[in-house]
């Protein structure tokens, strides 16, 4: 804060300022009446902010001290709005594990407003576990404070790893009761989010078969995310060319998004189409978890039987939400229905390609290896990588090396991070000790996570060549490998044991939990405890709830 007093500040007049008020704007109502329902939040006996992110409060450019009083909590709690503010449910729809389920809509979420950030950005913010909705369906509109923690937690831990999320400005607690499988304690959750335009939400338009409002939404989109779309088209118009261009540029944020998951071993655990956005960020944390010893069978959530939303199904399946997407738009894709589907098709299965060069990058940064330019030096892909936009030279040979290292890993389910982190380490010790080479064999560190080296050693020999050849120097590959292997992920059995703390009423060990996993790169003094492993046996036997 700065303490000066500017002459202004001491000319003003000696009355209380009027109680600060967030600038919301309505955009979602105005534009889109149909798909919203206006609502209002309800009220909470004893409702205490326990969780406040200040930098989230700060990109709003939101007075954190206004939070932390009874008016902010009041604010948050959706009930002193600014007069201008219309609080609504959205309506949408959805695939639930594949099936159809038609209309679904926020259940007990409020989308308070937009709001146009100091950065240039208009984002979303909206409240979570408010109470039911028109849209509960039976629902009691609630949540407790276990999973709305564990969404904090999680997603600003997403965020500080590099990975496209919404955001959490706050958790409060309703003070009372909220009942699961017994008595929680009721919280609910403030979300910032680019927006919470979802494919099911156009899953939900193209049900109603109203043209003018798919053309309305569609416009809506476009602007929010992709403005350049619409550049010198007439309001009001939509074009089949800039529609497919759009679709493009969604297909390849999913590809993006997914391959960044994937390479932090993320597991969002229920997929469904309502559960992906339009803008590319992570959205609906429930029952989430993170894989530790390798294996893309690994599934954590209780209603996941089948392993649809196994860690090694996710591209397949944002192929298939993104194939759920592109039929909502056939209507704007070309007059012609078979010409549209081919349109849409092609848009679909340039999934498949984008998603390959997005994982490609993803395990160059990981591993190390430089990306080739034409006629220039090879450099170190910086995390988080951009998609290319095409493949190179080195395509085959590394997509080689990158399966036999996730070979050596599932012969022995070896901790994903951990030995990411390791191979960085490797790098750096070279760096450190001024040695102009990588060793020959593996060293110690990175060996003890193998009983059986043998996969280990072969695959270090051709990794080694393949560091010579790019020509990167040790220091320059440590570094960008450090900044792609994350130290600190929000381990299971440590999210279990702070959410544990939490519910008995202590919050210190989440507060120091998100503490270093603000820093996920960086080897923080004293902090080994969150970076170590589960037990393999506890990891296999990890069961996560849907939290609703
Ligand atoms: P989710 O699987 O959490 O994305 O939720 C799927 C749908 O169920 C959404 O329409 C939610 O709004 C709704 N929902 C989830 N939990 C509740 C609840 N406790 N009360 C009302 N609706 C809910
Ligand atoms: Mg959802």
């Amino acid at each position: 804060m700065d303490a000066r007093v500017t002459p202004a500040a001491m000319a003003a007049p000696p009355h209380d300022p009027a109680p600060w008020q967030p600038a919301l704007q309505a955009l979602w109502a105005d534009t889109l009446p149909e798909l919203t329902v206006p609502c209002r939040a309800q009220r909470w006996p004893a409702p205490r902010l326990v969780w406040l992110h200040d930098a989230v409060v700060a990109a709003l450019g939101w007075p954190v001290e206004a939070l932390h009083g009874p008016d902010g909590v009041a604010l948050l709690a959706g009930a002193a709005l600014p007069p201008a503010a219309r609080p609504v449910a959205l309506v949408y729809a959805g695939h639930q594990f594949g099936r159809w389920a038609g209309r679904l809509g926020d259940g007990r979420a409020l989308l308070l407003g937009e709001v146009a950030c100091p950065n240039g950005a208009l984002v979303d913010v909206g409240l979570k576990g408010s109470g039911a909705t028109p849209l509960a369906r039976g629902g009691d509109g609630r949540a407790a404070l276990g999973p709305m923690l564990r969404e904090a937690l999680v997603s600003e831990a997403m965020h500080a790893l590099g990975i496209p999320t919404t955001r959490t400005l706050a958790v409060l607690t309703t003070g009372d009761t909220v009942w699961r499988d017994g008595p929680q304690p009721g919280a609910w959750l403030v979300r910032v989010a680019t927006s919470h335009l979802r494919v099911g939400t156009f899953q939900w338009v193209a049900a109603l078969d109203d043209p003018g409002l798919l053309r309305r939404l569609w416009r809506f989109a476009a602007q929010r995310h992709d403005p350049a779309l619409l550049e010198g088209l007439n309001p009001d118009a939509c074009d089949p060319d800039r529609v497919q261009a759009w679709l493009g540029a969604v297909v390849l944020r999913q590809a993006r998004l997914v391959a960044l998951w994937m390479g932090v071993g993320f597991i969002h655990g229920v997929m469904n189409t309502d559960n992906m956005t339009i803008s590319g960020e992570t959205i609906d944390y429930g029952p989430c978890a993170f894989m530790e010893g390798y294996d893309p069978a690994t599934v954590h959530s209780s209603i996941d039987l089948g392993g649809r939303y196994a860690w090694g199904n996710q591209p397949r399946i944002a192929q298939w939400n993104l194939a759920r997407l592109s039929e909502t738009l056939l209507p704007l894709l070309h007059p012609d229905h078979d010409t549209a589907v081919a349109l849409a098709t092609d848009a679909v299965r340039a999934f498949g390609s984008a998603y390959q060069r997005a994982w490609r990058a993803v395990m160059r940064a990981k591993l190390g290896l430089a990306a080739p330019h034409p006629g220039g030096a090879a450099s170190p892909v910086a995390w988080p990588p951009t998609v290319p936009a095409q493949d190179d030279a080195w395509t085959e040979d590394d997509d080689a090396l990158i399966t036999d290292w996730l070979n050596a890993l599932a012969a022995e389910r070896v901790d994903w991070t951990l030995a990411h982190r390791r191979l960085a380490n490797a790098v750096a010790d070279v760096a450190q000790a001024g040695l102009g080479a990588l060793p020959e064999h593996a060293p110690a560190p990175l060996h003890a996570l193998w009983s059986e080296a043998a996969p280990l050693q072969r695959w270090w020999g051709r990794w080694r060549a393949r560091c010579v050849r790019d020509g990167v120097g040790a220091p320059v590959r440590a570094a960008a490998m450090r900044r792609a292997n994350p130290w600190y992920i929000p381990r299971n059995q440590r999210m279990e044991e702070v959410l544990h703390a939490a519910l008995a009423g202590d919050l210190a060990p989440a507060r120091a939990f998100a503490a270093v996993l603000q820093r996920p790169f960086d080897e923080q003094p004293g902090a080994e405890r969150w970076a170590a492993p589960a037990p393999p046996e506890w990891a296999q036997r990890y069961v996560t709830f849907c939290g609703t």
